[in-house]
């Protein structure tokens, strides 16, 4: 059945740019069909919504010519459905499946197919930033000397912001070096059920926990594991986890874990386990800052090869300062409307498909920062800002201060006029439309503005 899923994929290819297909149509997987239902996985919500409204309902309609069948779709969102893990549990299947215990080399299926997501969780896609750069350093220093240095090294941070990538970059990395060392990553939930299933076949034919014990503690060389919170409050798995954990640091065996938080804040965990959390080093991936978020933007449409302008760019990593995933999310849906809509990229554009989730005005934002950063940028005196000086070096800077509290506060014109020295509200009105047009038909003032806005909106 799944099959025909595929077939009527294939049978709108043709309909599809080339470079579309790869970005949007084949990342939407189909897990099953199963009496006429369809359950289809997309890597993100954006994702689904532009398969959804452009690609399904052609699909559709070719796998209802074909089978004369009825169908009903639904989705799962890989990043979502399990927070931060789906598509790491996917690998830690795929690697420890059929791999029978010790006698099997499991091998990071990254080097031995290509269509899976996790190529992109190297080192070199990583994009370094104040905020990751000692994680990522000490993920470097581990991948190079596996067991040595660093054992365990403990990756911490909040949800997308990159604590997965750096787990399986250093998973590669060893990979790449020791190619015939066994390189485990598993999340910790997959750990968790195969313990949990173990335990509950022990009267089966085969010992399955000698057969788990085996797979998790004689036959790692380095264990890298994600999400190691979901130990919270499950004792037994605490317990076989400590075991597991003793077992490879006696070998010398390197132990990677993530978790979104300090050993010492991770609820309802033994001691014994919070203590040797913190025996080798402890990282922490923060949110990524300003320019950091700009240049993953670049990167990742870089890699996607999404052909796009600077200014989009910085008003995606300005708008979205909640973590990584949201800012990768934002960029396709920005690149899925302009390649649906056949439009250029632009930032118009981009403001558009983001008007849903970008608030329009920062909250907290005054005139006053806006006439501060303003000055500043323009090394004029916030006095002659607010002035009555006509000269074009203050007025210029005056009429993009009066566009930018338009723009960013809630201020109505009179009240901007007032606070710029008692101005009348039609002065406030002209300077705005002037910028607005300069920004329309500069691309040198545009490039100043969106910079200034951009600043005072992260401020
Ligand atoms: P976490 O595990 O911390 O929840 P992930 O590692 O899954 O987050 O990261 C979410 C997404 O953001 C992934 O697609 C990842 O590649 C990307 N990402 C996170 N940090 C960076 C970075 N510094 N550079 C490039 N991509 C990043
Ligand atoms: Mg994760």
């Amino acid at each position: 059945m799944i099959e025909l899923w595929g077939e009527a994929v294939r049978s709108i290819e043709p309909m599809v740019k080339p470079a579309h297909r790869n970005l949007w149509l084949r990342p939407v997987e189909c897990i099953s069909i199963i009496d006429g239902r369809i359950l289809l996985r997309a890597p993100n919500r954006y994702h689904k919504e532009w398969f959804e409204d452009h690609f399904l309902p052609s699909i559709l309609r070719d796998l209802e010519a074909r089978t004369q069948q009825q169908f009903t779709v639904s989705f799962e969102i890989a990043e979502e459905a399990k927070p931060a893990a789906s598509t790491a549990a996917s690998i830690a299947t795929r690697m420890i499946e059929g791999s029978g215990a010790s006698a099997a080399r499991i091998e990071l299926p990254s080097h031995a197919k290509p269509p899976s997501l996790l190529n992109r969780y190297s080192f070199d896609k990583f994009v370094v930033g104040p905020t990751n750069r000692f994680a990522y350093s000490a993920s470097q220093s581990v991948a190079e000397a596996p067991g040595e240095k660093y054992n365990p090294l403990f990756i911490y941070g909040g949800v997308g912001v990159g604590k997965t990538h750096l787990l399986q970059a250093i998973g590669h990395e060893i990979y790449r070096q020791h190619p015939e060392w066994n390189v485990v990553f598993v999340t910790c939930e997959r750990f968790v059920t195969d313990f949990i299933s173990s335990l509950m076949n022990r009267n089966g034919s085969v010992n399955q926990m000698e057969e788990f014990r085996a797979r998790y503690r004689d036959f790692p060389d380095v264990l890298l594991i994600d999400d190691i919170q979901f130990l919270s409050n499950k004792d037994s798995s605490q317990d076989e986890f400590f075991h597991t954990f003793n077992a490879l640091h006696y070998g010398h065996k390197q132990i990677v874990m993530t978790c979104d938080k300090l050993p010492s804040e991770v609820a309802g965990l033994e001691d014994r386990l919070r203590s040797r959390f913190t025996w080798g080093l402890i990282a922490e991936v923060g949110t990524p800052d300003l320019e950091t978020r700009v240049a993953i933007v670049k990167r990742k449409a870089e890699i996607d090869r999404i052909d796009l302008p600077d200014e989009v760019a910085l008003f995606i990593g300005t708008a979205i300062k909640t973590n990584v995933r949201d800012l990768e999310g934002a960029l396709a849906r920005v690149s899925a409307r302009s390649s649906f809509e056949s439009r250029a990229l632009t930032l118009e554009l981009a403001q558009d498909a983001l008007k849903n989730i970008v608030a329009s005005s920062p909250v907290g934002l005054t005139i006053e920062s806006v006439q501060r950063e303003v000055a500043t940028y323009f090394s004029v005196k916030l006095a002659d800002l607010k002035g009555p000086k006509r000269h074009r070096a203050v007025a210029h800077p005056r009429a993009i201060a009066m566009y930018l509290s338009r723009k960013l506060t809630a201020m109505s014109y009179p009240e901007i006029g007032s606070r710029f020295g008692g101005k009348d509200h039609s002065t406030v009105i002209s300077a705005v439309r002037k910028i607005e047009k300069l920004v329309k038909d500069d691309a040198a003032q545009r490039s100043i503005v969106t910079t200034l806005e951009s600043h005072l909106r992260d401020s």
